[in-house]
């Protein structure tokens, strides 16, 4: 065997060893196509013999589709005119009408006698085509989902730039989407809210392993509104686990949250006179009780009954009892120094903390008596409700701590008694507890 027939043989080997089909094709000028070579396995994917197509291509030709046969022959044609390289992704049709997508690459060119001939590869991509029309399939799906989904759904880079938004962003924020798109977060947060958001971003890129507990935050809307939104947020990474973006997905809250707060106020302020009621009042004591008692400090508290209330609300109404009750807690309000505390706990009976004193009996004794007389002498005035000139006062009561009780609930039974005592002494008058 000659070197030339050794390396001919190891071509052939090579060629007939390749996944895909190594052709020649010719065509003469009575359009008769015939492969002067073909890869056998052309028998494996067709059930066509090497051998009948070199004598007539057409059995295999006729196998492409019906709808892509033109634009196979039409650039095939143009290539073998040009001499060019020719590149063409077609379907074709097995015997059992089962359709396989083909990519070829040849280059066609004119031979001596005039025939077109190409030479090229045909590989099967039907594999490849039915990835892709999977990977469409799924990007359409949660596109939709991503699109239709009543939340904003964003990514955020480490830096906290976004590059993608969803078209919700728009309908909510009223921003258009293209323009924010590689604009940082913090342009569109209330400033107070920024370094939360930031925190989480960092918290949750950092920890891409951890579910962090979601956020809440205000944003600033396009026409200046203030919306409330919750964020969840979770750390995109590559096989690697290299962290490649932030996806995020934000709800407005607004109404929801706004309802809770409300819900919350109302729970611990009385309606009428926007004071903190019965249960908050006792909060707040409760705190200061226990600040006076790391701190050494001492406290007053004081029970405020009105005098003689219930003939103001028979004599003129409801409702004129409700203005006076509301003009009475501004008058304790403004009665207190600055840090003191007033709270409604009952229909006429208000409180007040006062706090803040060094512990020495007869100082926090004066001081306290002296807040509490302000307050009396300020509930003494004529109050004025449309045409009505009427007259109220106050019977006081004040319990100090830790000097007639320790803890909230006797402290609260002490000023309560030592407001009957003023009620028993005559009214409009100040009682405090006798020290022990
Ligand atoms: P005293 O001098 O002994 O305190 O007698 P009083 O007339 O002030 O009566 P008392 O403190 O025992 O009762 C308070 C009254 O306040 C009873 C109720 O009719 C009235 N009241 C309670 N809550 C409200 C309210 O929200 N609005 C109005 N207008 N009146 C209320
Ligand atoms: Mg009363």
């Amino acid at each position: 065997m000659t070197d030339k027939s050794v390396l001919a043989r190891d071509w052939q080997d090579l060629i007939e060893s390749l996944p895909g089909v190594v052709y020649r094709l010719e065509a003469n000028s009575a359009n008769h196509f015939r492969f002067t070579y073909i890869s056998p396995i052309i028998k494996d994917w067709f059930g066509f013999d090497p051998a009948d197509l070199a004598v007539d291509a057409q059995p295999l030709l006729a196998c492409i589709h019906p709808e892509d046969i033109e634009g196979v022959l039409g650039s095939s044609e143009h290539a073998a005119s040009n001499g060019s390289y020719w590149h063409q992704e077609f379907r074709m049709l097995k015997s059992n009408q089962q359709e396989v997508w083909l990519e070829a690459y040849d280059r066609g060119h004119k031979d001596a006698y005039g025939n077109r001939v190409w030479t090229g590869y045909l590989n099967d991509t039907s594999e490849r085509k039915e990835l892709e029309k999977r990977v469409q399939a799924s990007e359409a799906l949660f596109r939709g989902i991503v699109e239709n989904a009543n939340d904003i759904i964003f990514t955020l880079t480490a830096n906290g730039q976004f590059q993608y938004l969803s078209p919700n962003w728009h309908e909510q924020m009223g921003y258009q989407v293209h323009e924010s798109a590689s604009q940082t977060f913090d342009k569109f947060v209330h400033p107070d809210d920024i370094e939360i958001c930031r925190t989480y971003l960092q918290q949750v890129l950092g920890n891409p392993d951890e579910k962090i507990p979601a956020i809440e935050y205000r944003v600033l809307a396009a026409d200046g509104s203030i919306q409330w939104h919750t964020s969840n947020g979770t750390a995109v990474t590559d096989p690697n686990g290299h962290v490649l973006y932030f996806l995020g997905i934000a709800r407005d809250i607004t109404e929801a949250k706004l309802a809770r707060d409300k819900l919350a106020h109302m729970a611990r302020y009385d309606l009428l006179t926007g004071l903190p009621n019965r249960a908050h009042f006792q909060e707040l004591l409760e705190l200061q009780l226990k600040h006076a008692n790391n701190h050494s400090k001492a406290l007053a508290v004081l029970f405020i009954d009105l005098d003689k209330f219930k003939p103001i609300n028979d004599c003129h109404g409801h409702a004129v009892g409700d203005s006076l009750l509301k003009i009475v807690a501004q008058r304790i309000q403004r009665a207190l120094r600055d840090h003191d505390v007033a709270g409604r706990i009952g229909g006429d009976e208000f409180t007040a903390l006062l706090n803040g004193f060094e512990r020495d009996p007869n100082l926090i004794e004066a001081e306290a008596k002296q807040v509490a007389e302000r307050i009396r002498h300020a509930l003494e005035q004529p109050i004025h409700i449309d045409e009505l000139h009427l007259e109220v006062s106050a019977s006081i009561g004040v319990a100090l701590y830790p000097y007639h009780a320790e803890q909230l609930g006797d402290l609260m039974r002490q000023a309560d008694q030592a407001m009957y005592n003023a009620k028993a002494a005559g009214r409009n008058c100040v009682h405090v507890c006798p020290l022990p």
